[in-house]
Protein backbone atom coordinates (compact mmCIF):
# COMPACT_ATOMS: atom_id res chain seq x y z
CA UNK A 1 0.00 0.00 0.00
CA UNK A 2 1.30 4.09 -0.74
CA UNK A 3 1.63 5.84 2.04
CA UNK A 4 -0.08 8.80 1.64
CA UNK A 5 1.65 12.35 3.01
CA UNK A 6 -0.12 14.02 5.60
CA UNK A 7 -1.78 17.63 5.00
CA UNK A 8 -0.47 20.27 6.85
CA UNK A 9 -2.52 22.02 9.46
CA UNK A 10 -4.85 24.48 7.30
CA UNK A 11 -8.09 24.73 9.59
CA UNK A 12 -9.86 26.08 12.17
CA UNK A 13 -9.41 23.82 15.91
CA UNK A 14 -12.13 21.76 17.23
CA UNK A 15 -13.67 23.53 20.20
CA UNK A 16 -17.00 22.62 21.67
CA UNK A 17 -19.62 24.72 22.80
CA UNK A 18 -18.38 24.46 26.36
CA UNK A 19 -14.92 25.66 25.18
CA UNK A 20 -12.88 22.73 25.38
CA UNK A 21 -10.57 22.00 22.37
CA UNK A 22 -9.91 18.88 21.04
CA UNK A 23 -6.66 17.73 20.25
CA UNK A 24 -7.03 13.42 21.51
CA UNK A 25 -8.40 11.22 19.15
CA UNK A 26 -9.06 7.74 19.93
CA UNK A 27 -9.26 5.47 16.77
CA UNK A 28 -10.54 1.83 17.22
CA UNK A 29 -9.27 0.27 14.18
CA UNK A 30 -11.46 -2.81 15.27
CA UNK A 31 -14.01 -4.78 17.14
CA UNK A 32 -12.66 -7.66 17.31
CA UNK A 33 -10.67 -9.21 20.03
CA UNK A 34 -8.74 -12.39 20.94
CA UNK A 35 -9.83 -12.20 24.40
CA UNK A 36 -12.97 -11.65 26.17
CA UNK A 37 -12.51 -9.72 29.12
CA UNK A 38 -16.06 -10.51 30.72
CA UNK A 39 -16.95 -6.84 31.93
CA UNK A 40 -16.44 -6.08 28.13
CA UNK A 41 -17.88 -8.07 26.10
CA UNK A 42 -20.04 -11.04 25.90
CA UNK A 43 -18.30 -14.97 24.79
CA UNK A 44 -20.66 -14.68 21.70
CA UNK A 45 -20.09 -11.10 20.56
CA UNK A 46 -21.33 -10.21 17.19
CA UNK A 47 -18.89 -8.77 15.33
CA UNK A 48 -19.38 -6.30 12.53
CA UNK A 49 -19.25 -7.50 9.07
CA UNK A 50 -15.67 -6.94 7.78
CA UNK A 51 -17.27 -4.84 4.69
CA UNK A 52 -18.78 -2.29 7.59
CA UNK A 53 -15.54 -1.33 8.96
CA UNK A 54 -13.00 0.96 7.16
CA UNK A 55 -9.95 0.30 5.46
CA UNK A 56 -6.79 1.17 6.93
CA UNK A 57 -5.85 3.47 3.86
CA UNK A 58 -9.53 5.53 4.92
CA UNK A 59 -8.40 5.42 8.65
CA UNK A 60 -5.41 7.06 7.63
CA UNK A 61 -7.25 10.27 5.71
CA UNK A 62 -9.56 10.45 8.65
CA UNK A 63 -6.78 10.34 10.77
CA UNK A 64 -4.77 13.36 8.56
CA UNK A 65 -8.51 15.24 8.35
CA UNK A 66 -8.07 15.64 12.29
CA UNK A 67 -4.77 16.35 12.22
CA UNK A 68 -5.65 19.36 10.23
CA UNK A 69 -8.15 20.40 12.25
CA UNK A 70 -5.37 20.32 15.49
CA UNK A 71 -5.65 16.87 16.74
CA UNK A 72 -2.10 15.85 17.82
CA UNK A 73 -2.38 12.62 19.73
CA UNK A 74 -3.96 9.95 18.38
CA UNK A 75 -4.78 6.42 20.27
CA UNK A 76 -5.34 3.63 18.73
CA UNK A 77 -7.70 1.16 20.77
CA UNK A 78 -10.52 -1.25 19.89
CA UNK A 79 -11.30 -4.38 20.13
CA UNK A 80 -7.83 -5.36 19.95
CA UNK A 81 -5.92 -3.33 17.90
CA UNK A 82 -3.17 -5.53 17.27
CA UNK A 83 -5.15 -8.15 15.95
CA UNK A 84 -6.21 -6.22 12.75
CA UNK A 85 -4.83 -7.22 9.91
CA UNK A 86 -2.26 -5.43 8.29
CA UNK A 87 -2.26 -2.98 11.12
CA UNK A 88 1.30 -1.75 11.02
CA UNK A 89 0.39 0.15 7.83
CA UNK A 90 -1.12 2.39 9.80
CA UNK A 91 0.64 2.52 12.53
CA UNK A 92 4.06 2.92 10.07
CA UNK A 93 1.94 5.97 8.40
CA UNK A 94 0.95 7.55 11.97
CA UNK A 95 4.71 7.39 13.17
CA UNK A 96 5.72 9.42 9.82
CA UNK A 97 3.55 12.33 11.04
CA UNK A 98 5.20 12.07 14.33
CA UNK A 99 8.51 12.19 12.69
CA UNK A 100 7.30 14.88 10.22
CA UNK A 101 5.93 16.73 13.09
CA UNK A 102 2.37 17.19 12.10
CA UNK A 103 1.33 14.53 15.17
CA UNK A 104 3.33 15.16 18.68
CA UNK A 105 2.31 11.25 19.64
CA UNK A 106 1.27 7.78 18.03
CA UNK A 107 0.11 5.08 20.80
CA UNK A 108 -2.25 2.88 21.38
CA UNK A 109 -4.27 0.30 24.32
CA UNK A 110 -3.66 -3.42 23.78
CA UNK A 111 -3.83 -6.46 25.75
CA UNK A 112 -0.55 -7.65 25.06
CA UNK A 113 -1.15 -10.80 23.29
CA UNK A 114 0.81 -9.55 20.39
CA UNK A 115 3.59 -7.88 21.61
CA UNK A 116 6.07 -10.78 21.72
CA UNK A 117 5.97 -10.12 18.18
CA UNK A 118 5.16 -6.92 17.27
CA UNK A 119 6.66 -4.67 20.23
CA UNK A 120 9.74 -4.26 18.20
CA UNK A 121 8.30 -2.88 15.22
CA UNK A 122 6.20 -0.78 17.22
CA UNK A 123 8.85 1.13 18.29
CA UNK A 124 10.73 0.80 14.83
CA UNK A 125 7.31 2.72 13.71
CA UNK A 126 7.83 5.63 16.25
CA UNK A 127 5.39 4.50 19.10
CA UNK A 128 6.98 5.33 22.54
CA UNK A 129 4.49 4.86 25.03
CA UNK A 130 1.76 2.24 25.01
CA UNK A 131 -1.18 1.13 28.10
CA UNK A 132 -1.40 -2.70 28.55
CA UNK A 133 -4.45 -4.08 30.15
CA UNK A 134 -3.91 -6.41 33.28
CA UNK A 135 -6.26 -7.44 35.25
CA UNK A 136 -4.62 -10.05 37.80
CA UNK A 137 -1.65 -11.89 37.96
CA UNK A 138 -2.72 -14.83 38.61
CA UNK A 139 -3.53 -17.41 35.91
CA UNK A 140 -6.35 -18.76 36.47
CA UNK A 141 -7.81 -15.40 37.47
CA UNK A 142 -6.48 -14.17 34.03
CA UNK A 143 -8.52 -17.24 32.59
CA UNK A 144 -11.52 -16.30 34.25
CA UNK A 145 -11.96 -12.69 33.64
CA UNK A 146 -11.05 -12.88 30.07
CA UNK A 147 -12.16 -16.25 29.19
CA UNK A 148 -8.57 -17.27 27.60
CA UNK A 149 -5.74 -18.81 29.10
CA UNK A 150 -3.33 -15.99 28.13
CA UNK A 151 -1.59 -14.41 31.04
CA UNK A 152 2.17 -16.07 30.25
CA UNK A 153 1.66 -14.37 26.61
CA UNK A 154 0.60 -10.87 27.73
CA UNK A 155 3.50 -10.67 30.64
CA UNK A 156 5.82 -12.47 27.91
CA UNK A 157 4.12 -8.95 25.70
CA UNK A 158 5.07 -6.85 28.46
CA UNK A 159 8.76 -7.87 28.62
CA UNK A 160 8.83 -7.12 25.11
CA UNK A 161 7.39 -3.79 24.98
CA UNK A 162 10.00 -2.99 27.75
CA UNK A 163 13.33 -4.52 26.26
CA UNK A 164 12.10 -2.56 22.64
CA UNK A 165 12.07 0.47 24.47
CA UNK A 166 8.21 1.61 24.57
CA UNK A 167 7.10 2.97 28.41
CA UNK A 168 4.48 0.67 29.61
CA UNK A 169 1.60 1.79 31.71
CA UNK A 170 -0.88 -0.40 32.58
CA UNK A 171 -4.73 -0.04 33.01
CA UNK A 172 -6.55 -2.60 35.59
CA UNK A 173 -10.57 -2.18 35.96
CA UNK A 174 -10.94 -2.72 39.67
CA UNK A 175 -13.17 -5.25 40.00
CA UNK A 176 -15.03 -6.37 43.90
CA UNK A 177 -14.57 -10.30 44.77
CA UNK A 178 -12.67 -10.87 41.69
CA UNK A 179 -8.86 -8.64 42.03
CA UNK A 180 -9.85 -6.50 44.87
CA UNK A 181 -7.41 -8.09 47.27
CA UNK A 182 -4.68 -8.27 44.10
CA UNK A 183 -4.38 -4.45 43.64
CA UNK A 184 -1.97 -4.10 46.35
CA UNK A 185 0.62 -6.67 44.83
CA UNK A 186 -0.17 -5.41 41.42
CA UNK A 187 0.75 -1.98 42.32
CA UNK A 188 3.97 -3.34 44.25
CA UNK A 189 4.61 -5.19 40.54
CA UNK A 190 4.72 -1.89 38.25
CA UNK A 191 6.88 -0.40 40.64
CA UNK A 192 9.31 -3.50 40.37
CA UNK A 193 8.76 -2.91 36.74
CA UNK A 194 8.98 1.04 36.83
CA UNK A 195 5.40 0.64 34.81
CA UNK A 196 2.82 3.43 36.05
CA UNK A 197 -0.36 1.65 36.59
CA UNK A 198 -3.84 3.21 36.60
CA UNK A 199 -7.14 1.62 38.26
CA UNK A 200 -10.24 1.98 36.27
CA UNK A 201 -13.55 2.05 38.09
CA UNK A 202 -16.16 -0.54 35.83
CA UNK A 203 -18.43 1.72 33.50
CA UNK A 204 -21.88 0.45 32.57
CA UNK A 205 -20.89 0.06 29.04
CA UNK A 206 -22.95 -2.70 27.10
CA UNK A 207 -25.01 -6.12 28.18
CA UNK A 208 -22.66 -8.44 29.70
CA UNK A 209 -23.52 -11.40 31.80
CA UNK A 210 -24.58 -11.04 35.34
CA UNK A 211 -25.05 -7.19 37.23
CA UNK A 212 -22.49 -4.67 36.89
CA UNK A 213 -22.86 -3.46 40.34
CA UNK A 214 -21.76 -6.87 41.77
CA UNK A 215 -18.64 -6.20 40.54
CA UNK A 216 -18.38 -2.72 41.19
CA UNK A 217 -15.44 -1.66 43.34
CA UNK A 218 -15.47 2.42 44.23
CA UNK A 219 -11.88 3.61 43.67
CA UNK A 220 -12.26 5.78 47.03
CA UNK A 221 -12.08 2.74 48.89
CA UNK A 222 -9.28 0.98 47.13
CA UNK A 223 -7.24 4.24 47.66
CA UNK A 224 -7.47 4.60 51.63
CA UNK A 225 -6.55 0.49 51.57
CA UNK A 226 -3.49 1.47 48.84
CA UNK A 227 -2.21 4.11 51.56
CA UNK A 228 -2.21 1.56 54.25
CA UNK A 229 0.54 -0.28 52.23
CA UNK A 230 2.18 2.46 49.88
CA UNK A 231 3.08 6.32 50.47
CA UNK A 232 0.95 8.39 48.11
CA UNK A 233 1.31 12.05 47.36
CA UNK A 234 -0.45 14.00 44.68
CA UNK A 235 0.80 14.13 42.05
CA UNK A 236 0.78 17.56 39.34
CA UNK A 237 1.19 15.39 36.55
CA UNK A 238 -1.76 15.07 34.25
CA UNK A 239 -2.80 13.68 30.22
CA UNK A 240 -5.37 15.82 29.45
CA UNK A 241 -7.39 12.60 30.36
CA UNK A 242 -9.39 11.55 33.25
CA UNK A 243 -6.74 10.40 35.36
CA UNK A 244 -6.00 11.82 38.75
CA UNK A 245 -2.48 10.65 39.42
CA UNK A 246 -0.11 9.88 42.47
CA UNK A 247 3.61 9.43 43.42
CA UNK A 248 4.18 6.16 44.40
CA UNK A 249 6.92 7.20 46.79
CA UNK A 250 10.50 5.30 47.38
CA UNK A 251 9.77 4.17 43.35
CA UNK A 252 9.17 5.57 39.79
CA UNK A 253 6.04 4.76 39.24
CA UNK A 254 2.71 6.68 39.43
CA UNK A 255 -0.44 5.42 40.28
CA UNK A 256 -3.50 6.94 38.30
CA UNK A 257 -7.12 6.66 39.48
CA UNK A 258 -10.08 7.08 36.26
CA UNK A 259 -13.48 7.37 38.88
CA UNK A 260 -16.35 8.05 36.16
CA UNK A 261 -19.01 6.64 38.91
CA UNK A 262 -17.08 8.52 42.32
CA UNK A 263 -15.60 11.40 40.84
CA UNK A 264 -16.35 13.17 37.57
CA UNK A 265 -13.67 14.04 35.20
CA UNK A 266 -15.26 15.59 31.77
CA UNK A 267 -14.73 19.34 32.70
CA UNK A 268 -11.22 19.59 31.19
CA UNK A 269 -12.34 16.67 28.22
CA UNK A 270 -10.14 17.27 24.93
CA UNK A 271 -11.10 13.85 23.17
CA UNK A 272 -13.18 12.49 20.91
CA UNK A 273 -13.64 8.82 19.40
CA UNK A 274 -14.28 7.28 16.35
CA UNK A 275 -15.17 3.53 15.99
CA UNK A 276 -14.25 1.44 13.17
CA UNK A 277 -16.99 1.86 11.32
CA UNK A 278 -16.00 5.43 11.03
CA UNK A 279 -18.86 7.17 13.68
CA UNK A 280 -17.84 9.60 15.50
CA UNK A 281 -18.34 9.83 19.39
CA UNK A 282 -18.57 12.96 21.54
CA UNK A 283 -18.92 10.98 24.52
CA UNK A 284 -17.95 7.27 25.70
CA UNK A 285 -20.59 7.81 28.32
CA UNK A 286 -23.31 9.26 25.49
CA UNK A 287 -25.30 7.93 22.40
CA UNK A 288 -24.97 11.34 19.78
CA UNK A 289 -22.68 10.39 16.98
CA UNK A 290 -22.35 11.58 13.64
CA UNK A 291 -21.69 9.19 10.62
CA UNK A 292 -18.14 10.37 9.43
CA UNK A 293 -17.92 7.45 6.66
CA UNK A 294 -20.48 8.54 4.02
CA UNK A 295 -18.73 11.84 3.99
CA UNK A 296 -15.19 9.91 3.75
CA UNK A 297 -16.60 8.63 1.15
CA UNK A 298 -18.23 11.21 -0.36
CA UNK A 299 -16.98 13.29 -3.49
CA UNK A 300 -16.43 16.28 -1.78
CA UNK A 301 -14.85 14.25 1.06
CA UNK A 302 -12.53 16.98 2.70
CA UNK A 303 -15.45 19.57 2.73
CA UNK A 304 -18.20 17.15 4.01
CA UNK A 305 -15.57 15.68 6.21
CA UNK A 306 -15.23 19.44 7.95
CA UNK A 307 -18.45 19.68 8.03
CA UNK A 308 -19.37 16.75 9.82
CA UNK A 309 -16.76 17.45 12.35
CA UNK A 310 -18.10 21.08 13.18
CA UNK A 311 -21.06 19.61 13.50
CA UNK A 312 -20.02 17.05 15.91
CA UNK A 313 -18.70 19.89 17.69
CA UNK A 314 -22.00 21.00 18.71
CA UNK A 315 -22.96 17.82 19.87
CA UNK A 316 -20.07 16.67 22.34
CA UNK A 317 -22.35 17.11 25.65
CA UNK A 318 -20.77 18.41 29.36
CA UNK A 319 -20.37 14.60 30.20
CA UNK A 320 -21.11 11.71 30.98
CA UNK A 321 -24.00 10.81 33.03
CA UNK A 322 -22.60 7.37 34.90
CA UNK A 323 -23.51 7.64 38.23
CA UNK A 324 -24.14 5.37 41.01
CA UNK A 325 -27.98 5.79 42.48
CA UNK A 326 -30.03 3.95 45.27
CA UNK A 327 -26.91 0.57 44.99
CA UNK A 328 -27.74 1.16 40.65
CA UNK A 329 -25.58 1.99 37.98
CA UNK A 330 -27.13 4.66 36.05
CA UNK A 331 -26.68 6.36 32.53
CA UNK A 332 -25.80 3.54 31.47
CA UNK A 333 -25.39 3.40 27.12
CA UNK A 334 -25.55 -0.19 24.94
CA UNK A 335 -22.51 0.14 23.43
CA UNK A 336 -19.80 -2.08 24.52
CA UNK A 337 -16.69 -0.29 25.27
CA UNK A 338 -14.95 -2.35 22.60
CA UNK A 339 -17.38 -0.69 20.40
CA UNK A 340 -16.38 3.05 20.79
CA UNK A 341 -12.84 2.34 21.56
CA UNK A 342 -11.62 1.88 25.15
N1 LIG B 1 -8.23 -4.58 23.78
C1 LIG B 1 -7.50 -3.48 24.27
C2 LIG B 1 -7.28 -3.58 25.76
O1 LIG B 1 -7.92 -4.38 26.41
O2 LIG B 1 -6.45 -2.82 26.25
C3 LIG B 1 -8.08 -2.12 23.93
C4 LIG B 1 -9.56 -1.96 24.02
S1 LIG B 1 -10.26 -2.12 25.64
C5 LIG B 1 -11.95 -1.86 25.30
C6 LIG B 1 -9.69 -0.64 26.42
C7 LIG B 1 -9.80 -0.57 27.91
O3 LIG B 1 -11.17 -0.53 28.27
C8 LIG B 1 -9.20 -1.74 28.66
O4 LIG B 1 -8.26 -1.25 29.59
C9 LIG B 1 -10.37 -2.37 29.37
O5 LIG B 1 -10.00 -2.91 30.58
C10 LIG B 1 -11.31 -1.21 29.50
N2 LIG B 1 -12.73 -1.55 29.64
C11 LIG B 1 -13.49 -2.34 28.85
N3 LIG B 1 -14.77 -2.38 29.28
C12 LIG B 1 -14.83 -1.59 30.38
C13 LIG B 1 -15.88 -1.19 31.27
N4 LIG B 1 -17.13 -1.61 31.11
N5 LIG B 1 -15.57 -0.36 32.28
C14 LIG B 1 -14.30 0.10 32.45
N6 LIG B 1 -13.28 -0.20 31.63
C15 LIG B 1 -13.54 -1.05 30.61
FE1 LIG C 1 -10.72 -7.43 24.30
FE2 LIG C 1 -9.76 -5.29 25.50
FE3 LIG C 1 -12.38 -5.84 25.64
FE4 LIG C 1 -10.66 -7.38 26.91
S1 LIG C 1 -11.03 -5.22 27.32
S2 LIG C 1 -12.33 -8.09 25.60
S3 LIG C 1 -8.91 -7.35 25.62
S4 LIG C 1 -11.28 -5.31 23.83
Amino acid sequence: MDMPIATPHTATPLTDQFGRTITYLRLSVTDRCDLRCRYCMAEDMVFLPKTDVLTLEEMLELSDAFIARGVNRIRLTGGEPLVRKNIMWLIEALGERVKSGNLQEITLTTNGTQLPKMAGDLYRAGVRRINVSLDTLDAKRFQDISRRDKLETVLAGIDAAKQAGLRVKINTVAMRHFNEAEIPELVHWATTKDFDITLIETMPLGDIEGAREDSYLPLTAVKSNLEQRFDLTTSGHRTGGPARYFAINGSHSKLGLITPLTNNFCDGCNRVRVTCTGRIYMCLGQDDHIDLRAALRSEDKHANLNECLDKSMGLKPRGHDFAMSNGQMVGKVNRHMSQTGG
